[in-house]
């Protein structure tokens, strides 16, 4: 809520017209500017990672506030790097006169595949020509055609059972508990004989109150993911099986929920090839000794090389044929590049080489690191939004890309029902938890110049 507070005031006061609380998600927002074709749409992530917390520029784990969530993987570079893209387009198009229209949107939830599709049904890209999305990394990096990775069904099943007097009367019981441990365990025995393509990871979200009373409600959440739509299906409906199983064998009920989804990516070349273009003149970063420094000490830390920070741009590259695609990471953009041409520019915020989804991705954030590399990852945007304004003939390339290749054999069916609603329940718990003392560690920027300057930080602390 903070984040988009803050993100659509600045927005709001550059002119641009905002609609909040968008697609029924508070924290959703659509911001648009321009009149006219194109529609050009600017979309990254917001989100965080739980217990992440973490000092920027400190190359060992020092978190913040001990078990709070943080930015463990760099969400927040995305949309300011999208908004300083749009300011500079902005004046550009007032003083050349140019006719398009900019919309930017935040990727709301990424880490539980929550928002996207949702956007689509909401009808966001109903008007858009081409989709420009970043997202962090650690080096400028862009690819089209299939992503390496998967989508996914995110799915909650929660079990009912009787409670009773675990060693009075545990014959009257009827274990919710055991229901959930036992569909892990038929899972985790089926997954024997899966493709090797899939990948599947639990919680337990509810495992029961405390050991002398019978657990009567227990919830399992799973990950399912694959590489195509057809597979995703599969496994949900294997999933599905597997939990009524564990309901029968244990005289329980079962019920599942959707509670996030999406479709692997399938990128444009037209707008890849323009990124690349846009990256290569741009460049990366020019890193310090001070940069370098806190990059290497950090890998050192984690056991890595001491590469340090990237020199070089790798080439744009076409995606995986299907059958080379052996799995990964999901982002539900991938739903989105099925709806409207759309690329990911990668750019170069972050640190090679580190885990994903841990407090060591939080280090670079907040420092010079960060700061120079979403600058240059603003400039590439920019050039890109240009590119398409002011060359009719992009877009129409993108457009038949789209219409002859993404989409020639397979079209976009959303993975959500018309009945599912966005779980904006997830992570309310943990936001009620922390927020109150993560408060006074919000930036501010009146009495401070820089985020380490306010925490008290010397650039870079190394062992
Ligand atoms: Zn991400």
């Amino acid at each position: 809520m903070e984040t988009s507070r803050y993100l659509t005031g600045i927005l709001e006061k550059n002119g641009f017209r905002i609609e909040r609380d968008y697609a029924g998600m508070p924290t959703a927002w659509v911001a648009t500017w321009g009149s006219g074709k194109p529609v050009i749409a600017l979309g990254s992530d917001i989100d965080c990672i739980p217990q992440a917390s973490q000092k920027p520029g400190v190359a060992y784990h020092d978190p913040v506030l001990p078990g709070a969530p943080g930015h463990g993987e760099g969400h927040n570079s995305g949309v300011p790097l999208n908004i300083t893209a749009a300011l500079a387009v902005k004046k550009i198009m007032e003083r050349e006169h140019l006719a398009g229209t900019i919309k930017l949107w935040p990727g709301v939830a990424e880490e539980v595949v929550g928002a996207k599709a949702y956007f689509i049904r909401a009808g966001l890209f109903n008007d858009v020509d081409i989709s420009l999305f970043a997202h962090v990394g650690a080096n400028f990096d862009t690819s089209w055609g299939a992503s390496a990775g998967t989508g996914l069904e995110s799915v909650e099943y929660t079990f009912k059972g009787e409670s009773a007097h675990a060693a009075a009367n545990p014959w009257r019981g009827r274990s919710a508990l055991d229901a959930v441990e036992l569909m892990d365990v038929a899972w985790n025995f089926r997954r024997e004989h899966l493709r090797l393509q899939q990948r599947s990871h639990s919680v337990i979200t509810d495992g029961g109150d405390q050991p002398n009373v019978v657990p009567s409600t227990a919830t399992v959440w799973y990950y399912l993911r694959e590489t195509d739509y057809a597979h995703i299906k599969e496994l949900r409906e294997i999933a599905d099986r597997i939990a009524k199983a564990a309901a029968s064998m244990t005289d329980t009920d079962v019920s599942s929920r959707l509670l996030g989804s999406a479709w692997p990516g399938n990128m444009s070349k037209p707008i890849a090839e323009a990124m690349y273009a846009n990256a290569t003149v741009v460049g990366l970063p020019k890193w310090d000794e001070a940069d370098q420094a806190l990059a290497k000490a950090l890998q050192k830390e984690l056991k890595q090389p001491e590469i340090g920070l990237p020199s070089e741009i790798p080439a744009t590259k076409a995606g995986l044929a299907p059958d080379q695609n052996y799995g990964g990471g999901s982002d539900d953009i991938g739903d989105v590049s099925w709806t409207v041409p759309t690329a990911t520019l990668r750019y170069p915020a972050n640190i090679p080489n580190l885990p994903g989804h841990n407090w060591a991705n939080a280090v670079a954030m907040a420092t010079p690191i960060a700061h120079k590399g979403t600058t240059a990852g603003a400039k590439v945007q920019a050039m890109t939004v240009l590119d398409f304004l002011t060359r009719p003939e992009l877009v129409r390339q993108a457009h038949e890309y789209f219409e002859t290749t993404t989409t020639k054999d397979q079209k976009y069916q959303p993975l959500i029902g018309p009945d599912d609603k966005p779980a904006i329940h997830l992570n309310a718990k943990t936001l009620e938890q922390y927020r109150p003392a993560m408060r006074k560690y919000y930036f501010d920027s009146s009495k401070y110049k820089t985020y380490l300057e306010q925490l008290g930080i010397t650039y870079p602390t190394v062992r």
